[in-house]
């Protein structure tokens, strides 16, 4: 009676490990194909990028930012490859042409550094990083910045309700 106790037992346990096994399984199948896009989506806008900014974004430059913040990054690199596509221009200063070695987000705001910078691109620096406060990190609309868990962040109205975030 009771070795068919414990094999009742036995099995019933191996059916239940068998089922949270086959549902992590799935789980982390899901995450993985997630990741996969994702690094896929990242992947075909950098390439935009560079096909857009061959000189500003020749040397390889560490870019980590947010999803909403793309096209304002995709509007800073083109408007500082034009400027540096118009210095290409002048023979002599080409070996001072500005080169873009690194963008990401500094204290809630996007920061970009530029080698060989010129005023026209300081300013330009300086305006993005205080427009970029304003854009919600995920989508890119109109956003208030605030503070979650000790770090400043940029979100909208939607993306505000939807992260359960209060002021
Ligand atoms: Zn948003």
């Amino acid at each position: 009676m009771n070795f068919s106790r414990d094999a009742l037992s036995v099995a019933m346990l191996l059916t239940t490990v068998t089922t949270i096994l086959a549902i992590s399984l799935v789980d982390v199948g899901w995450h993985f194909c997630a990741i996969l896009f994702l690094s896929m989506m990242k992947q075909s806008q950098k390439a935009r990028l560079k096909l857009r900014c061959p000189i500003v974004l020749g040397r390889e430059p560490y870019i980590a930012i947010p999803d909403g913040w793309f096209n304002l990054v995709y509007e800073m690199c083109a408007k500082i490859e034009d400027i540096a596509q118009q210095i290409n221009q002048k023979h002599r200063q080409r070996l001072f042409l500005p080169r873009i070695i690194a963008i990401s987000v500094e204290s809630g705001k996007l920061n970009c550094e530029v080698i060989n910078r010129n005023k026209d691109i300081n300013d330009l620096l300086r305006k993005v990083r205080m427009y970029s406060a304003k854009r919600c990190m995920i989508c890119g609309d109109d956003a208030h910045q605030f503070r979650d868990s000790g770090e400043l962040i940029s979100r909208c109205a939607a993306h505000r309700a939807e992260s359960g975030a209060s002021c």
